[in-house]
């Protein structure tokens, strides 16, 4: 468990491209270091799924940016992970389907939806103030100031064994070529988007996942928390009190 004053607040960002494994990785590395998780994407998978079960078409704009405006997007934080609910109902992995990861991005790229989003994300953090919150955009645009920027990468033909491996085991198949070819069009519009494109934060810790396995990525991320835990603390004023504020423990 990392220990940090009780009143602290205690940002780990954690973005990346899709299938880097960022929210299994997030969720573990909370876990680990009791810290609350908050996975952004799954907002946005919200709002997509809103659209498509309102007949409403992803990259209609205007339709997208009122039906953001009308509907409330929220966790339950008494359930582990925590569970997304919308207008107070849980959707689950309904979210998670083909359908609506192929409807995310034009839904993502709504500057209105960005917005909300953002606002929502910067509440929740000062709710929630220690927290692991993966996405694409949380150490460049959400919070820069996070005490722990990281960026995970990993090779696309990785990436997409990794997703159907994913939706396998949820029952659903889909070809894998496939999935690379959505995977490469996704990293394309994630990153060319003009609000909070997918970018490696300024100062953000870089590591590649595709050839480590993902306890060993936990472990490698943990160390770069602590170690950048610990030098804030060094260069802080409580420089000389860093054992009592920082007194790290394995849970
Ligand atoms: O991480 P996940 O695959 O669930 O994200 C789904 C989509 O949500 C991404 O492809 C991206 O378009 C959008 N997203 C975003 N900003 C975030 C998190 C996700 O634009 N912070």
């Amino acid at each position: 468990m990392l220990v940090v004053a009780a009143t602290a607040s205690f940002i780990v960002t954690i973005d990346g491209p899709a299938g880097t494994g960022k929210s299994t990785v997030a969720n573990r590395l909370a876990k680990r270091l009791g810290l609350e998780f908050l996975d952004t994407g799954a907002m946005y998978r919200a709002a997509a799924y809103e659209a498509l079960r309102l007949g409403i078409d992803p990259s209609d704009g205007a339709r997208v940016a009122q039906l953001v405006r009308d509907i409330e997007i929220r966790f339950d934080w008494t359930t582990d992970p925590p569970e997304l609910l919308v207008d107070g109902v849980a959707i689950g992995d309904r979210i998670r389907t083909p359908e609506v990861t192929r409807a995310v991005s034009p839904v993502a790229s709504n500057p209105v939806v960005r917005n909300a989003m953002v606002q929502s994300q910067r509440k929740i953090a000062s709710l929630h103030r220690r927290l692991v919150t993966e996405g694409r955009d949380q150490g460049s645009v959400v919070f820069p100031d996070a005490d722990v920027r990281i960026y995970l990468d990993a090779r696309p033909e990785i990436r997409a064994r990794r997703r159907v491996e994913q939706l396998q085991a949820k029952g659903i198949q889909v070809s894998e070529s496939e999935v690379l070819a959505q995977i490469i069009e996704r990293d394309r519009l994630d990153s060319s988007r003009r609000d909070g494109p997918l970018v490696c934060p300024d100062g953000a810790d870089v590591v590649d996942t595709s050839d480590i396995h993902i306890d060993d990525v936990i472990d490698r991320l943990e160390e770069i928390v602590r170690a950048r835990a610990s030098a804030a603390l060094a260069e802080s004023e409580y420089g000389s009190d860093g054992d009592e504020l920082n007194r790290t423990a394995r849970s």
